[in-house]
């Protein structure tokens, strides 16, 4: 590769100004992470980096593939770049993540979207410097989907997008296939990275001065087994949390199915693990979880709940759920909503089923019409408001922990997560963006707190 980072390198440095890429992520942190990834690379090869599309040299859209909107999204967007790409032949235009990993996405392109250039799905990260190379010379499609089956690549760069925050994948793939997913399908099975590479990334963000590290997976609880010498995932949060510096630790997604005791007992004895768990439910109907091929049942579910609540009562929860699976009936929604209201997430992100060509769930005749999966999904956002203020009440009066990362909506206002992932906001005559602080609850909204600093 260091052969093609050359030969780019030397392309580029003839240019009378250097080239600059644009690149947006779509989907999820592991994406996001990918994208800095992306722009490390083309970074290396002489790229700078803009955040205006018309003026860049490459554009690169780094896809998702969960729902069927996000792709059509980005059919629209290719579809607008033609007249860019019209009034400069040489602008290179690539797809690249999880939607560009499907055979059928590159046959659509090949027929439909001539002004593309590059494709690349999941695997082909390391490939990069030889794609751009063959473009450059070659001037015609470029397209990469093979399935790699090496070892995790180590040491690529990342241009990261934020100062005070970011996310450390610890494994790629998921073995799961859950019937709706597409993941399986588009980012191969699990590989996890080796402890020591993690451990050393971390310890590399925190002395960069990261206040907070997002674990990254498709399902991080099951972290390690695919390893020479297996560790489990509390394992490496204990590991993770004896690194010396003042950091947070938090991680994404774990699945219902590996959330053991142990686990919890994890999170609650390191001190630099958030106590908050986006645990995704998906529905609250053992029928339909069956049907989804889960492989956990909502008392299995509840007992993980329960137990985090008996250690640590105020343990918060987050969750994702799906509405409208193929033949869900109302009385299987009204389970989710009976789960919804013992665990009382503080945050529920739900989406009405979407098909993915490929899966299981694609080929079941969906007799649950459109129009009652709107209806569910508004009764659903009711019952969210209800459950989460309730949840906030107990808040009020009481000092949180929240590391602040933007500026509100008014002048001397400040946003941040506290850590059970409450949106807090508070008043500050100085600048608090990057800080931790102590704060004071003073008012609950639906959506967030308000508070005082107190120190
Ligand atoms: S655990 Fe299920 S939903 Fe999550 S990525 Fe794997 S297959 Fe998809």
């Amino acid at each position: 590769m260091t052969d093609y980072k050359n030969k780019v390198q030397k392309i580029l440095s003839a240019r009378i100004s250097p080239p600059l890429c644009y690149l947006h992520s779509f989907g999820c942190q592991q994406n996001v992470s990918d994208g800095e990834k992306i722009l490390g690379l083309l970074t290396e090869l002489g790229y700078g980096i803009t955040n205006d599309a018309t003026s860049a040299d490459m554009i690169i859209y780094n896809t998702c593939a969960v729902r069927e909107n996000a792709e059509l999204k980005i059919y629209g967007l290719i579809g607008n770049l033609k007249h860019l790409k019209e009034n400069n032949p040489e602008l290179i235009i690539g797809i690249c993540g999880c939607m560009a990993q499907q055979e059928h996405v590159v046959e659509k392109i090949k027929k439909t979207y001539k002004q593309v250039d590059l494709v690349f799905g999941t695997f082909a990260l390391n490939e990069l410097p030889k794609l751009v190379y063959n473009v450059l010379t070659e001037r015609k499609l470029m397209v990469d989907i093979t399935e790699y089956n090496n070892e995790i690549p180590e040491g690529i760069p990342a241009v990261r997008n934020d100062k005070i925050k970011t996310g450390v994948p610890i494994m790629y793939g998921c073995n799961n296939f859950c019937s709706y997913c597409i993941v399986p399908y588009v980012r191969g099975r699990e590989r996890s990275r080796k402890p020591g590479a993690i451990l050393k990334e971390v310890k590399e963000l925190v002395d960069a001065g990261y206040k907070e590290i997002m674990l990254l997976g498709q399902n991080v609880n099951s972290y390690g087994k695919t390893l020479e010498n297996p560790i489990t995932f509390s394992e490496l949060l204990r590991m993770i949390n004896n690194i010396e510096g003042d950091f947070k630790i938090r991680f994404m997604s774990p699945h219902p199915k590996d959330a053991t005791k142990e686990f919890i007992d994890a999170i609650v004895e390191c001190d630099k693990v958030c106590k908050h768990l986006h645990l995704p439910l998906q529905s609250g109907s053992n029928r339909i979880l069956d049907e989804m091929n889960r492989r956990y049942t909502v008392e299995k579910y509840m007992e993980i709940i329960d137990y985090a609540r008996s250690r640590i009562p105020d343990f918060s929860f987050s969750t994702d759920i799906i509405i409208g699976f193929p033949n869900e009936t109302y009385e299987d929604f009204k389970c989710t909503l009976d789960v919804m209201r013992k665990v009382k997430y503080d945050n529920v992100f739900s989406f009405i089923y979407s098909k993915r060509t490929g899966t299981k769930a694609a080929l079941i005749d969906d007799k649950t019409s459109a129009e009652d999966k709107g209806k569910w999904m508004r009764e659903l956002l009711e019952v969210q408001r209800e459950v989460s203020s309730e949840f906030f009440k107990r808040f009020e009066g009481r000092v949180l922990d929240v590391l602040f990362d933007s500026e509100g909506k008014n002048d001397n206002w400040y946003t941040g997560k506290s850590d059970e992932f409450i949106i807090v906001e508070a008043k500050s005559d100085e600048i608090i963006i990057g800080q931790r602080k102590k704060v004071k609850i003073t008012k609950v909204f639906n959506w967030a707190l308000q508070g005082e600093i107190i120190n």
